[in-house]
């Protein structure tokens, strides 16, 4: 563009500027080069002198489309400086210009050419592929002589190619509307098999629906979106006051928070919801029910939905509630049972201590009084007259009861307490049985009774001989003591089954009596402590049997009574017998 004033078109330039220089007088500034040179479509200036149509002037956008410079083609001959290209034998591009030019001069009109191929020769001396669509118009003097031709040539190369892409678009547009019309059918089917699932949901709600449970669903944030017909049917409720936070309501009051805390949190964690609650009724009776609920869950783990039961479980809650009392009871009962045996406990604790204490207070005394009393009847204290040392030996005897009460009364507390010790060892009950019963024979015979003993060789046991001779001299002694006439027998052998506390192997040591016998109803009162059947009898304080029992238990036996009235008891104490192995 430097260089226009130059190269400018003088012909041109002198021939416009009869008009021009009117403008020109108007407004001065116009300069009808420039805006030649500036022209946005490429023009080229053509002389009127076939065959040559010498080139007279171009402007920038015409050089800069052909890649020319002005110096190389103004003046020449246009087909010499714009041939075809030789490597395209079929290049019309000369021939249909030349024939366009000629129309032109011809008609004195413009004349449009039809889309042309007409390749350029760049830079570097190649042909350039491009299209065109030039204008060639004739400038006309005041005769109609034409003056100059304005070919103006537009590249519509860019354009073309546009054009081709938006073919090639076109034709995607048309493969993916076949698609698309693929796509289509396939929606259609995917629709039949939504409609034949609509129908397989309407048989799958009518399912539910016989389900004997409440079915729902919630959505994410835990509103209720659907019953089963069951808790319409049980609340007699509609779909208005159930659904999203409706169904609250319904249940009882004093079960709602821990409902809504515990759903809360399963909403908030995805765990499974369970709970006991109770719903009220159309009959307005609240039934327990258990609910539970699962979350469902998309591909990526998020929760979408909730799918809950509720089953009334009324009858299984009445059958634990009764479940409930029954064992409220029992517990009830065996707390009473402890409460009884701890307030015995205590009675007996006392009592032992009682005994302990009070034997510990009068046996020691009235032992010192038995002393001083027989120091008295030594005569220490000078000699003594008949009816003094009577009354000496009175007050001893009185003394010495006592003694043996009060002796009786602390073995059976210790007894009572399972505080007696027990020296266990081979023992023969045969032997012991001998001798017991010889301790006793002079008594025996000064009461007029006799006395027999029947006993194997030996008959060992493992126990203590010091208890067992206490409770056989017991017996013994009471056999004397109650009976007028007749015998004494002591017997012991490996005991008959009969009568044995338990199944096992024993060894019974009897002690038969003549005496008056016990009557059926007082055969288990006189093992109790404190009781004698005769009141006014003149021995004894009614404790022998109780602690004979006793003492027979820790040793792992027992003592039993057989007796008939008027014909005599017999006293059998039971102990293990020792086993084959031990033998
Ligand atoms: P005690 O003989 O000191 O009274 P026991 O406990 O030894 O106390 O006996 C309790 C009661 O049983 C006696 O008071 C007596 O009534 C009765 N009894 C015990 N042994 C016989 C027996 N062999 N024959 C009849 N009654 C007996």
């Amino acid at each position: 563009m430097q260089n226009r004033t130059d190269h400018g078109p003088k012909p041109a330039a002198g021939d416009a500027r009869g008009s021009d220089r009117q403008a020109h007088d108007a407004t001065p500034a116009l300069d009808v080069r420039a805006v030649f040179e500036s022209a946005p479509d490429a023009y080229l200036l053509l002389a009127p002198d076939p065959p040559r149509f010498t080139m007279l002037a171009a402007n920038e956008a015409r050089l800069r489309a052909t890649g020319t410079h002005r110096d190389e083609i103004i003046g020449r001959a246009l087909f010499e400086a714009f041939p075809d290209n030789p490597s395209d034998p079929g290049a019309t591009g000369v021939r249909n210009l030349r024939a366009s030019l000629q129309e032109v001069l011809r008609t004195k009109k413009p004349h449009r050419m039809a889309l042309q191929k007409y390749d350029i020769r760049t830079s570097t001396g190649e042909f350039e592929e491009r299209y065109w669509e030039p204008l060639n118009s004739p400038v006309l003097d005041e005769h109609g002589n034409v003056l100059y031709i304005i070919h103006r040539v537009e590249d519509v190369t860019d354009q073309l190619r546009a054009d081709q892409r938006l073919k090639a678009l076109e034709s995607v547009a048309e493969e993916t509307g076949r698609q698309l019309t693929r796509e289509t059918n396939a929606r259609r089917s995917v629709e039949s098999i939504l409609s034949q699932l609509r129908e397989s949901e309407e048989r799958y709600r009518l399912l539910v629906d016989m389900i004997p449970q409440n079915i729902w669903t919630t959505d994410a944030e835990g509103r209720h979106t659907y019953f089963s017909r069951r808790w319409y049917d049980f609340t007699n409720a509609t779909p208005e006051t159930s659904h999203g936070e409706g169904w609250i309501q319904f249940i009882h009051p004093d079960d709602r928070e821990r409902t809504e805390v515990r759903w809360k949190h399963s909403l908030e964690t995805g765990d499974p919801y369970e709970i006991e609650y109770r719903f009220r009724g159309a009959d307005g009776e609240y039934h327990w029910f258990l609910g539970k609920a699962m979350p469902l869950r998309d591909r990526a783990g998020k929760i979408i939905e909730w799918f809950g039961t509720a089953t009334d479980i009324s009858e299984r809650k009445r059958l634990d509630q009764e479940r409930e009392q029954l064992l409220a009871r029992e517990r009830q009962a065996r707390a009473d049972a402890d409460l009884r045996r701890e307030a015995l406990e205590r009675v007996t604790e006392s009592r032992a201590r009682l005994i302990r204490g009070f034997s510990h207070d009068v046996k020691n005394p009235l032992g010192a009084a038995d002393g001083y009393a027989a120091l008295l009847e030594e005569g220490i204290g000078g000699d003594l007259s008949d009816p003094q040392r009577k009354s000496v030996q009175r007050i001893r005897r009185s003394i010495q009861q006592s003694l043996r009460l009060i002796h009786d009364l602390l073995e059976l507390a210790r007894a009572e307490a399972g505080q007696i010790e027990l020296t266990v060892q081979r023992v023969d009950t045969a032997a012991l049985a001998r001798e017991v019963a010889e301790d006793f024979r002079g008594q025996i015979n000064a009461a007029g009774l006799e006395l027999e003993v029947r006993a194997p060789d030996a008959l060992p046991v493992e126990s203590d001989a010091t208890r067992v001779r206490q409770i056989l001299s017991n017996l013994v002694s009471n056999a004397v003591k109650y009976t007028r006439h007749g015998r004494v027998t002591v017997d012991a052998s490996h005991g008959a089954d009969e009568g044995a506390p338990r199944p096992g192997a024993w060894v019974a040591i009897c002690v038969m009596d003549t005496g008056p016998g016990i009557p059926p109803e007082k055969r288990e009162t006189i093992f109790q402590e404190f009781t004698r059947l005769d009141p006014n009898a003149p021995h004894g304080a009614g404790v022998g049997l109780a602690i004979s029992r006793r003492i027979a238990c820790l040793l792992g036996g027992d003592v039993t009574v057989e007796s008939e009235v008027g014909r005599g008891s017999t006293f059998t104490l039971w102990l293990p017998a020792i086993s084959a192995q031990q033998q």
